[in-house]
C-alpha cells in the first residue's frame, strides 16, 4: 500500500482507515458535515486583517506583522502545512524584525476552521521557531482544539489530493 502524503509516519492502522473512507466515497461528506463554515477572507488585504485580529487577540505583544499574503506556489507540506519567514533589518542602528505570514492559496477556499488552524500555526511562529512544546502550547492557546484541527486538515488535503485524480 502507498503510504498517505500527509499522514507519513502515522499508524498503519490509521491509514488503512482513511483509505477506506476514499474509497467508499464518504471524507468528503464526512468532513462537509464536521467543518460546514466557510470564510470571507477573499484577498490579501482581508488576510492581513483577519491574522491581525487574531495576533490582536492573542499576541499584542510580539513583533508586527509585516507582509501577509495568500500563496499560490506554496506546498502545503513543504513547512508543515504553511511558512513563516523571519526578515531582520537595520534601522536607525537597531535590528528591527518583521514578519511575512504566506499562506498557501488552498486555504482561500477551505473551512474556516482550517483557516484559523493555518493562522495560529504561523502567528505562533512569530514566538517559537521550532515546532517543539512552547510552540504548541501557543497555538492551543489561540485554538484549543488544534491538534484535532491539524489531524482533520492532513484528512481535508488528502480528500482535495483524491478528488482530483
Ligand atoms: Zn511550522
Amino acid at each position: 500500500m502507498q503510504a498517505l502524503k500527509y499522514f507519513a509516519g502515522y499508524p498503519e492502522p490509521l491509514q488503512a482507515k482513511v483509505r477506506a473512507l476514499i474509497e467508499q466515497d464518504r471524507l468528503g461528506a464526512l468532513l462537509a458535515e464536521k467543518y460546514d463554515q466557510p470564510h470571507a477572507v477573499r484577498n490579501d488585504g482581508q488576510l492581513y486583517e483577519y491574522v491581525q485580529a487574531l495576533k490582536d487577540r492573542h499576541l499584542r505583544k510580539s513583533v508586527p506583522l509585516g507582509k501577509v499574503i495568500y500563496d499560490g506556489k506554496l506546498q502545503v507540506m513543504q513547512h508543515a502545512l504553511g511558512t513563516h519567514t523571519a526578515i531582520s533589518r537595520v534601522h536607525g542602528g537597531r535590528l528591527k524584525a518583521s514578519r511575512e505570514i504566506r499562506i498557501a492559496t488552498v486555504f482561500r477556499d477551505a473551512p474556516a476552521e482550517f483557516l484559523k488552524m493555518i493562522v495560529v500555526h504561523e502567528l505562533a511562529h512569530m514566538k517559537e521557531a521550532e515546532h517543539n512544546k512552547a510552540f504548541y502550547q501557543l497555538c492551543t492557546h489561540m485554538a484549543p482544539d488544534y491538534h484535532q484541527l491539524e489531524f482533520d486538515l492532513r484528512l481535508y488535503l488528502t480528500h482535495l489530493d483524491a478528488a482530483r485524480e
